[in-house]
């Protein structure tokens, strides 16, 4: 499954990480972090926290290999930015 949290949107509530901890995670006080692709074994983990989100900032997708790819990729160029 793919994930992608609205960061503009996220209010720091952090009810994702509640209910999905392995994905979600807190960096410091108010700074979200996550698994862009999380493991297939929480995938029922992280559509609670979708569900559980009071903003709705996070939405899920397929998992593909292109998928994989464009968000390594960005990631690669997230790295180079800083
Ligand atoms: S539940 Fe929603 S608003 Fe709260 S931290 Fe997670 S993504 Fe952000």
């Amino acid at each position: 499954m793919r994930v992608i949290v609205d960061l503009n949107r996220c209010q720091s509530y952090g009810q994702c990480v509640f209910a999905a901890p392995e994905v979600f995670r807190f960096r410091g006080a108010e700074s979200l972090e996550y698994d862009h692709v999380p493991a297939a074994e929480f995938d029922r983990a992280v559509e609670r926290a979708a569900l559980a989100c009071p903003v709705q900032a996070i939405t899920l997708g397929r998992h593909t290999e292109a998928v994989t790819e464009a968000v390594a990729d960005a990631d690669a160029v997230a790295v180079e930015v800083r």
